[in-house]
């Protein structure tokens, strides 16, 4: 999707270290973080929001993704972020968790 920074991301047309990969999704670390480890679960498929997603196992892979992350990062207390909706504080218009863990 043009001018989506997390398509961009994805695309390598702005750089940034994937911390994980699969064949649906990746993680990055947050550019604004807002705990010692934050961390962004984004799909590799353009989904606006989680009021767009239409087959929820898109969402559950998301989260298998999110207990391969948290082994690989040593997080076992966090939380789990999902804004939807500019109104809610959905900056990045492109379906993402976010993983908060100090
Ligand atoms: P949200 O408010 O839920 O849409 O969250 C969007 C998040 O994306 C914010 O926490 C931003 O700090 C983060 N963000 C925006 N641009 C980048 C980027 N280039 N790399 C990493 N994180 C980003």
């Amino acid at each position: 999707m043009e001018n989506c920074i997390f398509c961009k991301i994805l695309n390598k047309e702005i750089p940034s270290k994937f911390i994980y990969e699969d064949e649906n999704c990746f993680a990055i670390n947050d550019i604004n973080p807002k705990a010692k480890k934050h961390i962004l679960v984004i799909p590799k498929a353009h989904v606006e929001s989680l009021a767009q997603v239409e087959d929820m196992e898109l969402v559950k892979k998301m989260f298998e993704a999110i207990k391969k992350i948290n082994k690989q990062e040593g997080i076992v207390d966090f939380k789990t972020l999902i804004n939807t909706g500019k109104s809610a504080g959905q900056e990045v218009m492109h379906l993402h968790i976010h993983i908060l863990a100090d």
